[in-house]
């Protein structure tokens, strides 16, 4: 009999891939995120330095510098880098995943010749704005606009907010280049048109309005407000027609969640094995504490969980095409599941940790305040419920097949 598959590696290629991740981040990532996550620092100079191993452009052709990676590809790396750095992890999927996966599948051949290979090697640092002030879920509700002047360039003004990597530094240093949404019309219907611009810095009127500071967790990514007043956007740097926005939102969502889910896997990973760890090494009246029932549910509960997370983040990458969409029931299906999950999990490594789990040094306290990102970031449970909801009974067939 062959060897079975590993549905987490289903390729020698991944499984290379996966090896040379976890070495560099056992490396290169885990001995700087404590640090970083204290002091709330992005450390830019880690993640440009992904650029030199084809990790920038994971999913990105080849010809424009990337790596022409599939979906399971960008799980791995997104599953390892959490494993130690959630945070870290986070501005690297804004930059990989919302910025670089976009422009490699919607962007035209002139927007990608020029940018890709910047943002492919890291010399660039991307991010994408959707979300506002105002508007997080009810995307088309937006307030941000896009006037086209008569010299053909575009006038966009608003404010959007919540954006990752949307400053570099503290010092206000914006994003190199960030992928707007802005409403450019609204049709007799009263339907809004939102269309997708390529906004790069020294734009006249593109700025940082704060870097947001004191969240939660995923404190080592850079969250800002970014602001636009009169800023002047070149004709070549709208993406696809005017009013195509969901097109692209669409298929790019599908990958955000499911990379999202990807890092809810490192969180769990690692809370797992800490406390398995702990749990062994760990004695109180006069036994290991892995002896006691209660602990026990934590490990057995935690295992799980852990196992059908993976199963159903690699089988919702196996199915997923890049680019295309069509997988939104299983990529809010798998992101739903996982986030939660991985708050548990962590929570239970932290229980079992007792007081050290408590604290910083022993990293499941900053797992833990990560991993609640991942029921708000990317959409929130709930509209995770509302798409499976509606799409179910728009194709109940989806449950029997
Ligand atoms: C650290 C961090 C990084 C982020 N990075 C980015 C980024 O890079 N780019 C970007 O564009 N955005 C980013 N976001 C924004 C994120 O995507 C939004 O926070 C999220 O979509 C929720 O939007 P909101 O915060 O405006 O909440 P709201 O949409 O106002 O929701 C508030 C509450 O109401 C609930 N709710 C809303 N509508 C419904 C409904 N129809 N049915 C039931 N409940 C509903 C929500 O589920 C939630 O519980 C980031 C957020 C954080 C915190």
């Amino acid at each position: 009999m062959g060897e079975t598959m590993d549905i987490a590696n289903p390729s020698e290629e991944h499984a290379m891939l996966r090896e040379m991740v976890r070495d560099w981040t056992k490396e290169h990532v885990e001995p700087q995120a404590l640090r970083h996550d204290r002091e709330e620092i992005f450390n830019l100079p880690l993640l440009r330095s992904m650029g030199e191993m084809g990790l920038l452009g994971l999913s990105a052709e080849e010809k424009y510098g990337g790596s022409g990676l599939d979906a399971a590809a960008c799980a791995i790396v997104h599953e390892e880098l959490a494993a130690s750095d959630p945070g870290f992890a986070l501005a690297y999927l804004a930059h990989a995943m919302l910025f670089v996966n976009n422009l490699a599948f919607n962007g035209n051949e002139e927007q990608k010749a020029r940018i890709l290979p910047q943002v492919c090697s890291g010399e660039w640092i991307g991010a994408m704005a959707m979300s506002e002030p105002d508007v997080g879920t009810d995307v088309l509700g937006l307030s941000t606009t896009a006037v086209q002047q008569d010299d053909g360039t575009w006038k966009i003004n608003g404010r959007k907010m919540w954006i990752t990597n949307g400053c570099l530094d503290d010092e206000g240093t914006p994003a190199d280049v960030v992928w707007v949404y802005a409403k450019t019309e609204t049709d007799d219907k009263g339907r809004v048109q939102m269309s997708t611009f390529l906004v790069e810095a020294g734009m006249i009127g593109y700025s940082v309005g704060q870097k947001i500071m004191d969240k939660t967790g995923m404190r080592a990514s850079n969250t800002a407000e970014l602001v636009f007043e009169d800023c002047v956007v070149p004709a070549e740097n709208l993406v696809g027609s005017p009013g195509e926005s969901l097109l692209h939102m669409m298929a790019n969502l599908e990958a955000e969640r499911l990379t999202l889910a990807a890092m809810a896997l490192g969180i769990a990973r690692r809370s797992l094995e800490d406390m398995n760890r702990y749990a062994a090494e760990r004695t109180a009246f006069r036994s290991q504490i892995r002896d006691f029932g209660q602990m026990q549910r934590y490990i057995g509960e935690s295992w799980s969980k852990y196992r059908a997370m993976r199963a159903y983040i690699y089988d919702t990458a196996a199915h997923m095409t890049l680019g295309k969409p069509g997988h939104r029931l299983d990529s809010d299906g798998v992101k739903l599941f996982c986030a939660t999950a991985a708050k548990e999990i962590a929570d239970a490594a932290m229980q079992v940790m007792g007081g050290y789990g408590y604290v910083g040094e022993y990293n499941v306290e900053r797992l833990w305040r990560d991993a609640k990102l991942l029921e708000i970031g990317g959409g929130t449970i709930e509209s995770h419920h509302k798409n499976i909801t509606r799409d179910l009974s728009k194709t109940p067939d989806s449950i029997t097949r």
